[in-house]
């Protein structure tokens, strides 16, 4: 890795130095390519990483790259060549061959299905495609002066970078797992991306770069090659293909940042044009804005489906006990009351019990907490086989538990709770205070009936059931 480094630090600085237009200058070019073509054959064959296929494209494309400016080369000493030519091809063949590498990258590792990131990466690609519709590929199809052959190919370019931009976006979208080989590939990319967004530009500028300026430019793609061999030679392209985890659907501020800007770009380009007095792309810019449009609601469904999700849960573990699983004292609170205002219309009988684990302190300190703990879940899940689908248990706090029978008549409910006394695990018991509802009392002064017998229960000996005192209804009598 520090060979290549310092391989590649003096072939990008060398290069500044090179007189421009030189035969010295193409054959460095090629040279730079070629030398990082075969860096990468040989990282495949050394560290041997998993997907080896995404290298050898990757190698096959910068090799191919670097090869079309020797075809070029050769073809001006015939004379000025065609465009297109078979330089164009060796050229081009960089697209389908890297971006066939980021399918293959990008399939590998999100093997769960990130529907977020590609609605993210889909908004990103089509608000840049369209300024690249407008700007290079529009301009390229209708350039009169070249043959069909001449405006497919022109068209391929920023086609290519088009596909290439998404498959890009799409891979950094796809969630980095730290990975230096990750990072260098990412960097290679935009290195060319960046390179031909600035031909695209100065080629809308109508402005001749000097010689400096020009060496610059090929510089980028120089620095494009020697990055992509960096990342194959670094020890990270061994684990590079594996699967990430999925990036969470919430949209980070940069990402927000990058989004807005995409989505701007349609309008943004229709006010440039109907400043200059000449909208020629409204079809274009209408299509491109629609399908942004879509993008943005498709990603906040997501958002709202996730969020939905998200509260679900939370309100799912606001009113459960972690440790028996059951409904806890808050999600008692509600009930309770909802159930008496239930019985109250329909006339029903509504019996609730109050359950305390006897001497449980001392099963503790004989087995040890977490015993006593899964004695609490044994327990619940036992008392639980005993119940009613209508019936409700909850953990009120400690080994403290509640019942709530609806429909339930004094005897009913007796059979019920002695079904669970039997039931309870390891030998233990509880003492239970059970208090029918006498048609008026809240539920604050039914559970403090059933905890006042509870109380009874224990001062009797533990190990049974008593019933409370049916206090005549407020009112009535
Ligand atoms: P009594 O028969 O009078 O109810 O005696 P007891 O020992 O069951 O009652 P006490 O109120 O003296 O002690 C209750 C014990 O329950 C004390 C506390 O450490 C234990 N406890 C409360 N919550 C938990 C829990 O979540 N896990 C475990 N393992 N123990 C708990
Ligand atoms: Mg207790
Ligand atoms: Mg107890």
């Amino acid at each position: 890795m520090r060979f290549h480094l310092v391989v590649a630090a003096i072939a990008v600085t060398g290069f500044l130095a090179v007189p421009d237009g030189s035969t010295l200058q193409l054959v460095w070019q090629i040279a730079c390519g070629w030398y990082a073509a075969a860096m990468i054959v040989a990282a495949v064959r050394h560290r041997r990483p998993e997907l080896p296929a995404t290298w050898w494209l990757v190698a096959l494309g910068v090799a191919g790259n670097a090869g079309g400016i020797l075809v070029e080369y050769l073809m001006t000493l015939r004379g000025e060549p065609d465009f297109p030519s078979w330089a164009d091809i060796a050229y081009l063949s960089l697209y389908p061959a890297v971006a066939m590498a980021l399918f293959l990258l990008i399939r590998r590792r999100t093997a769960h299905r990130d529907w977020s990131s590609l609605v993210d990466a889909t908004t990103l690609t089509t608000g840049l495609g369209l300024l690249a519709w407008v700007f290079m590929v529009k301009p390229a199809a209708s350039d009169p002066s070249i043959g069909l052959l001449g405006h497919i190919a022109s068209v391929a370019y920023p086609v290519g970078d088009i596909v290439l931009l998404a498959m890009t976006v799409r891979l950094i979208l796809s969630g980095s797992a730290r990975n230096t080989t990750f990072r260098l590939l990412c960097a290679a990319l935009i290195f060319f991306l960046a390179g031909d967004g600035m031909w695209a530009v100065i080629n809308q500028m109508v402005w001749e770069p000097g010689p400096m300026a020009h060496k610059l430019l090929a510089d980028v793609f120089l620095a494009g090659y020697l990055v992509f061999a960096a990342a194959a030679i670094h020890s990270d392209v061994r684990s590079l293909s594996r699967a990430v985890e999925p990036r969470p659907a919430r949209i980070s501020r940069p990402l927000l940042a990058a989004l807005t800007v995409a989505s701007l770009i349609g309008p943004a380009l229709l006010v440039l044009q109907a400043t200059r007095h000449q909208v020629t792309d409204a079809l274009a810019i209408a299509l491109g804005c629609a399908v942004l449009f879509l993008l943005v609601v498709v990603r906040m469904s997501q958002l709202i489906t996730q969020l939905d999700l998200q509260t679900e849960k939370v309100r799912e573990l606001a009113v459960t006990d972690e440790l028996t699983g059951l409904p806890n004292r808050r999600a008692w609170n509600t009930e309770l009351p909802r159930t008496i205002e239930r019985v109250r219309r329909s006339g029903e009988p509504l019996t609730v019990a109050m359950i305390d684990i006897d001497h449980f302190k001392s099963f503790n300190d004989a087995y040890g907490h977490p015993a006593g703990d899964r004695l609490l879940k044994e327990a619940a899940a036992a008392w639980q086989d005993q119940l009613r689908a209508v019936d409700h248990l909850a953990r009120y706090g400690g080994e403290e538990f509640v019942l709530m029978l609806p429909a339930a008549a004094a005897g009913q409910a007796r059979d019920i709770i002695e079904r669970m006394l039997r039931a309870t695990p390891l030998g233990q018991t509880f003492s239970a205070g059970v208090a029918a509802w006498n048609g008026t009392e809240t539920s604050d002064e039914l559970i403090a009936r059933a905890d006042a017998a509870l109380y009874r229960a224990k001062d009797a000996g533990r190990n049974r059931l008593v019933e409370a005192d049916r206090q005549p209804p407020v009112g009535v009598g």
